[in-house]
């Protein structure tokens, strides 16, 4: 029997009904013949309130024990999932993240998934059960102990049991009906993509569109996992939502395929460094270890001998990045003039594959940025991406011209 996997995230089983609902979507494709997958979140909001639990009993807490709480809210839908599909008299049972094995890293609140063995499930499906319930999120490490893939996770598990056991397409139904070319919250313009190439949501979900973990496209991609995005909101059809998938399974595509966002950047600049060898690693080395995620770096031309180094870093690590570099200077490994935080940052990014084939793409950009009078603080590029970093306060309108300089309301 050919395998499906279907993932439903915490809005998609908030309640008992939604759990109804979205057990007779399961039926539906059980009826079609499919062996099938299912995967779930907690109900929404619980995460969050195990999370606050472990918070308020032990502020420096055991991340083991951080594990065992929070991966707890799956397991309760994963249970009533199973009961559900009983009712509907669909043969299915549950299973922890243990009883798979899904096999981890020791990473507690951020384990990466190693192996998945297939024949328990296998062997069930053998003997007549059509739906293997399993808890998402979560995994046993190598010392036996539970352990979680990091907030999101549960897009991750769908596409690792997707690539296991080979299945057909793995599809994601959440609470909007597909990935669009930009926050529907920003333009009303914005618009559903029917297929998005892997690469292109890699970049779109790193740049903080929501609905995907990154780790699960980079997995998706990595397996050539089709990923199919949708709403357990609407009527169900075959075109429905979003297909992530090969960039040969694409035919026409806009040059961008859209447009990102993060308000939450700051730019930090470090005044009059010495440029000499080594300058970037003494910099930069303790700023990872701090834990500090740079994103953008420039470099300025220097003069006698000092340069000015600008990096961007999200808003809420700038106290850290502070912290490591007053501590680099105080052990004399740099030496700067003074520090200067610009916490009121915005980044603005396009992406598209066909950027790669295409010349003058950044050039439209910077036109229709400095055509609405945004300034624009610092610049990075790769293959598929431009990004921007400019005030906050232009972050909706740059979204917006930008949206409407490539197009993006129209398909390709
Ligand atoms: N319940 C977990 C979270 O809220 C995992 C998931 O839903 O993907 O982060
Ligand atoms: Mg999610």
């Amino acid at each position: 029997m050919p395998v499906l996997v279907m993932k439903f995230g915490g809005t998609s089983v908030a309640t008992l009904d939604r759990i109804k609902r979205a057990a007779k979507r399961v039926g539906v494709e059980v009826a079609k013949g499919y062996d099938v997958i299912v995967i779930v979140s907690a109900m929404s909001g619980e995460t969050n309130k195990l999370v606050g639990f472990v918070g308020e009993t032990s502020p420096l807490y055991d991340a083991r024990e951080y594990d065992a709480v929070v991966s707890s809210g799956e397991n309760v839908t994963a249970g009533l999932m199973a009961l559900t599909l009983q009712e509907m008299d669909v043969p299915a049972r549950s299973w922890q993240g243990w009883q798979v094995p899904v096999k981890t890293t020791s990473a507690h609140s951020s384990a990466r998934i190693e192996e998945i063995p297939t024949d328990n499930i296998t062997a069930k499906f053998g003997e007549g059960m059509k739906v293997a319930v399993v808890a998402g999120f979560q995994g046993v490490s190598p010392e036996g102990r539970i352990t979680t893939l990091g907030r999101g996770g549960s897009d991750t598990t769908a596409v690792a049991f997707a690539a296991a056991f080979e299945a057909e397409r793995c599809d994601i139904y959440t609470d909007v009906d597909g990935v669009y070319t930009t926050d529907p919250r920003v333009t009303d313009k914005a618009r559903k993509l029917d297929k998005i190439a892997f690469e292109e949501m890699l970049e779109l979900a790193s740049l903080g569109a929501k609905v995907l973990q990154t780790r699960s496209v980079e997995l998706a991609m990595r397996y050539k996992v089709r990923l199919r995005v949708l709403s357990s909101f609407e009527e169900q059809s075959d075109e429905a939502g979003t297909l992530v998938c090969a960039e040969e399974e694409i035919m026409e595509s806009n040059v961008v395929a859209g447009v990102a966002f993060s308000r939450d950047e700051a730019k930090m600049t470090l005044i009059s460094v010495a440029d000499r060898p080594g300058i970037a690693a003494a910099i930069f080395g303790p700023l990872s270890e701090a834990g500090v995620n740079v994103d953008m770096i420039v470099q300025n031309i220097s003069e006698e001998g000092r340069t000015d180094m600008t990096f961007s870093c999200p808003v809420d690590q700038v106290a850290r990045a502070e912290k490591a570099m007053e501590e680099a200077k105080a052990a004399g490994d740099i030496n700067f003039h003074d520090l200067v935080a610009d916490q009121n940052v915005a980044k603005v990014s396009i992406v598209g594959i066909g950027m790669r084939s295409h010349a003058g793409v950044a050039a439209k950009m910077f036109e229709t940025l400095r055509d609405e009078g945004v300034n624009i603080k610092v610049i990075t590029t790769s293959e598929i991406k431009v990004s921007v970093l400019i005030d906050r306060k232009y972050m909706e309108l740059a979204v917006q011209s930008l949206h409407d300089a490539f197009g993006l309301d129209q398909a390709a």
